[in-house]
């Protein structure tokens, strides 16, 4: 048997307790917790096959009494003895991606990032579109194509056209960006049919990721209209692989934002709530924003009513993101089309003055939130380099 030592400040303490997909040299992946700088083996600490699997999916769809016993259990594990063989150093684990995405939808949930983007794309128009502060605007993106932190992202190829080109032409991406967002994970899922209030949030959400929603821009805005993103975005998504518990969030839970118009009846809630969490972006190791999720204009709860009002079926294992996480100050910009205007304003990156990503960039969004007793919980991180455009893909 062996004791964790949680070094002091760590944001990965009892409060936290995220699950994940690892695997050490040789070994198959599995689901572990994460405890200080360590990882736990949660089949070999807890006996449990469930836990043998290389997904959360068979846990998450136990349902969420299950949830809170296994948090119970892993919290009076790690306070005492554990078995030697449960535990490995993080730095020596490799991580995959934690759950099987079944569904994949992306949401556009931060009134300054819709109103940046409204007036960067349609000028000449009022910024938010008249549905907006009526429904949480969304898209179904592609649940394949999520991948997990640590993944190399190969430059798009695609139609674009600029708006002094008369017709499109074909090539790779040259606008090519990013989208700070926060990602829920469905842990049970709702049946054809049936609408999921916002009251049964808690009980069906398993946990968050960071997300970075690759897009690239010229091809989006050429394919956008009528029917929204298509491959502009759906070349490659990534996430976090630490799923930080709903459990572990509830010292995180803070008002959203005064909602004016009141939406309709279906997406009013009587507390409705939004996360205190604080993202930051690294451009190439310098950091360019600092997100805040707290400004988000519409709660997750919203979200996945609105998800499943016309009584469409939800699984373990779909992933709903808030759309880019942008705060009132041009600092909390999280999108390079935001912080540099469209590319009309470049940033300083370490030195560079710098619009959109650049092949062999590096960008890593990482978060942290107020947790249970005053500690400090941590989400990791979420890391992808640009790979230049390959012949294979033309
Ligand atoms: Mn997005």
């Amino acid at each position: 048997m062996t004791t964790i030592d949680i070094p002091p400040g760590s944001l990965y303490g009892t409060a936290n307790l995220p699950y994940g997909v690892f695997s050490t040299p040789g070994t198959k992946p599995r689901v572990g917790v994460r405890v200080g700088d360590s990882v736990v083996d949660l089949a070999v600490a807890l006996g449990d096959d469930v836990f043998a699997r290389p997904s959360l999916n068979p846990f998450m769809a136990q349902g969420h009494g299950r949830w809170v016993e296994v948090r119970r259990q892993i919290t009076a594990l790690v306070t005492g003895d554990v078995p030697a063989a449960a535990v490995h150093p993080v730095a020596e684990v490799t991580m995959h991606l934690p759950f099987e995405v079944a569904d994949y939808v992306d949401f556009y949930a931060s009134e300054h990032h819709a109103s940046n983007l409204g007036r960067l794309f349609r000028p000449d128009a009022e910024p938010l579109l008249p549905n907006w502060k009526h429904l949480p605007v969304g898209y179904h993106g592609r649940a394949g194509t999520v991948v997990v932190s640590g993944t190399e992202i190969v430059r798009p190829c695609g139609q674009r056209k600029a708006p002094a080109e008369s017709v499109p032409t074909f090539g790779e991406s040259r606008r090519l960006d990013i989208e700070a967002e926060l990602g829920f994970v469905v842990g049970t899922g709702s049946p054809l049919g049936s609408a999921v209030p916002g009251e049964e949030f808690a009980k069906r959400v398993f946990g968050a990721v960071l997300v970075n929603d690759w897009s690239a821009r010229d091809i989006q805005a050429w394919e956008y209209v009528p029917l929204g993103p298509f491959l502009g975005k759906s070349f490659a998504t990534s996430v976090s692989p630490w799923v930080v518990p709903l459990l572990a969030l509830h010292d995180a839970r803070v008002r959203t934002p005064v909602q004016d118009p009141p939406p309709l009846p279906y997406l009013i809630e009587r507390e409705p709530w939004g996360l205190d969490i604080d993202l930051a972006v690294s451009w190439n190791g310098h950091e360019v924003s600092r997100p805040p999720y707290r400004e988000m204009y519409w709660s997750p709860a919203q979200m996945l009513a609105h998800l499943t009002v016309n009584g469409a079926s939800t699984r373990t294992g779909d992933l709903f993101a808030s759309g880019t996480i942008s705060g009132p100050d041009k600092s909390q910009r999280g999108a390079f089309i935001e912080l540099t205007w469209g590319g009309k304003e470049p940033i300083d990156v370490g030195g560079e003055q710098r619009t959109f990503l650049a092949d062999g960039d590096e960008v890593v969004i990482t978060g942290t939130a107020p947790g249970a007793g005053g500690e400090r919980i941590g989400f990791g991180e979420v890391r992808g380099r640009i790979l230049p455009a390959t012949e294979a893909k033309r």
